[in-house]
């Protein structure tokens, strides 16, 4: 039986391991994943509570317009309630933009390295792929611009961007848009949001009246923590939100995710604690590289990306057979390196030991 010839070149997302499968294969008692990015505190008390209310409706039909959360999320980002379009997760929401949008006529312009799951898409919709190359390792908006054309549909702007946590500013952005044409819509995946501290990163929700070809992207599986119910959203401009939802599955969110959604979004100060503790502990990533010449990125995610090793692959192992999953460089087309997720303090520590240790190590292979 034949598939789509285009998926041919594609494979379906991989994971990678478990903490149970590396737990067995390596005799370990205790692993630390900080692979994902997720929050390592959790999510929000409230939410555990919000959710043991839910068992009488099980049985039935999500809210398929998320009604309540819809309400709750247009007034925190100051926005109209269609205005905003939620899926499971924003994966859902890259997937259900890339289908209204895209197709062999047409071609997309984002970043690479970048979220894999722009390209993936765009791959399965037949449009062709512009990828431009980091500039020191930071989206290059000039060259990009440079890349749209008539047939452009979208530009992904992936704001920190994954993987390698740097971010473009406020002048930077409203240059580009000022001058990208607005057959072009500008997807801004802005993921770690709430981590960001910058001053001048930018406030693009108070851009969206501006720019009519804009829309931002936001999720609940990061700060929010709760990446294990799937919920994110988009806000855009409310004419091309209503004809995009026309690709949305009926109810693609669950019931669940929604009252998660909700009592996570109530819980600023759980928020407040994670961005804090998460701001230190990229400070303390920061002070291991510099007090040991490894190269990184300023981060304004909950993670960082370290040029250490010779290959990705070896720090990755090493620290995989000591109790530490992370990313290797090699598998996000970064080559050399590991992108670490801000842990909790002392986790954060413990990997930087081991991370010593593996210098120590290779540094005296070198010698010998
Ligand atoms: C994690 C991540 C996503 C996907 O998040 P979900 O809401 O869990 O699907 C999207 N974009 C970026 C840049 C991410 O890092």
């Amino acid at each position: 039986m034949n598939v789509k010839q285009q998926l041919l070149s594609l494979k379906a997302y991989s994971p990678g391991r478990t903490i149970e499968e590396v737990k067995k294969q390596y005799g370990l008692e205790k692993i630390i994943k900080l692979a994902s990015n997720e929050n390592p505190f959790g999510c929000s008390p409230k939410v555990a509570e919000a959710l043991a209310a839910l068992s009488s409706q099980f049985a039935l039909y999500p809210d398929g317009a998320a009604t309540v959360l819809r309400q709750k999320v247009a007034e925190h980002v100051g926005a109209e309630q269609n205005q905003l379009l939620f899926g499971s997760g924003l994966d859902e929401v890259i997937q259900i933009i890339s289908r209204a949008l895209l197709d062999e006529t047409t071609n997309v312009v984002m970043a690479s390295p970048t979220f894999s799951q722009y390209r993936h898409h765009a791959v399965i919709e037949n449009a062709q792929i512009r990828e431009v190359p980091l500039r020191d390792g930071v989206h290059d908006l000039e060259a990009m611009l440079g890349q749209v054309d008539e047939n452009t549909r979208i530009v992904w702007i992936c704001n920190p961007n994954n993987p390698t946590g740097t971010y473009v500013n406020e002048a930077e952005i409203v240059s580009f848009l000022e001058r990208v044409p607005k057959t072009a819509l500008v997807i801004m995946d802005e993921a770690y949001y709430e981590y960001a501290t910058a001053a001048d990163y930018p406030n693009t929700l108070a851009l969206l009246p501006r720019y009519e070809n804009l829309m931002v992207l936001r999720t609940f599986s990061k700060a929010y923590g709760i990446a294990a119910l799937r919920m994110g959203y988009a806000v855009g401009h409310a004419d091309l939100i209503q004809k995009i939802e026309v690709t949305r599955l009926p109810f693609n969110t669950s019931t669940v995710a929604q009252a998660a959604a909700i009592a996570a979004l109530d819980d600023k100060e759980f928020l407040e604690y994670c961005v804090k503790v998460n701001e230190e502990g990229r400070q303390q990533y920061y002070e291991f590289c510099e007090a040991h010449d490894i190269p990184y990125y300023p981060s304004q995610g909950n993670f960082v990306f370290m040029e250490i090793g010779k290959t990705g692959d070896d720090v990755f192992q090493y620290l995989m057979q000591r109790g530490f999953i992370v990313r290797s460089g090699a598998g996000l087309g970064l080559g050399r390196g590991v992108r670490v997720t801000v842990g909790k303090r002392e986790d954060n520590e413990q990997l930087t030991q081991l991370l010593l240790s593996f210098l120590n190590n290779s540094r005296e292979e070198t010698r010998s």
